[in-house]
């Protein structure tokens, strides 16, 4: 006997659109109110229906900034939700990693950064060889990097990081006025 197990498929999979347009509408400052809210609604009530809803969310606001509309939230309703539970989360980078330098001018520090973050384990001769610029260039980038990370790390106030739990996420959310929309 076979016995099929179905994954769920979630809403934002099933009509992307919806959630492409709530997204837009809740970043334009001149859409009239009445419309915004409406298709925020609706797409309140697709994830609110939605299996994944607290894993969503709690990943949305604790580990990844991503953008657009997800798990109930815009992006300014999770910013509201870390400010509150005191937490910040650093930005997804999407920059095209690894592509190749155009023209023969100096390697910007950006540049090796992002190659780095792509090819980890490369060593800097492999990491010069991929921005097409010397290894001492890659080391003294690398070296810059370090550099500024420690003295970040030491102007930076002493803070309680504890990773918030699930449930004082979802009591934060419940704080905002837009998870009654569902
Ligand atoms: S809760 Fe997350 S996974 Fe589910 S529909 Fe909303 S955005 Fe998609």
């Amino acid at each position: 006997m076979t016995i099929a197990i179905e994954t769920p498929v979630p809403p934002c999979a099933h009509e992307p659109e919806l959630f492409e347009e709530v997204a837009a509408l809740s970043a334009a400052a001149d859409e009239p109110l009445a419309v915004v809210s409406e298709r925020l609604a609706v797409a309140h009530r697709s994830c609110a229906g939605c299996p994944m809803l607290v894993d969503c969310l709690y990943r949305a606001v604790v580990e990844v900034d991503v953008s657009g509309f997800v798990a109930c939230t815009t992006e300014a309703d999770r910013a509201s939700i870390r400010r509150r539970l005191g937490i910040e989360v650093s930005q997804a980078t999407f920059a095209p990693y690894g592509t190749a330098r155009l023209g023969g001018g100096p390697v910007s520090h950006e540049s090796v950064m992002a190659v780095r973050q792509s090819y980890p384990k490369d060593t800097c001769h492999q990491l010069a060889e991929r921005l097409g610029c010397s290894t001492s260039t890659v080391k003294r980038h690398l070296r810059r990097a370090r550099e500024q990370a420690q003295q970040e790390a030491a102007a930076a106030p002493a803070v309680d990081r504890r990773t918030p739990t699930v449930d004082e996420v979802l009591d934060a959310f419940d704080a905002l006025e837009t998870s009654q929309f569902a």
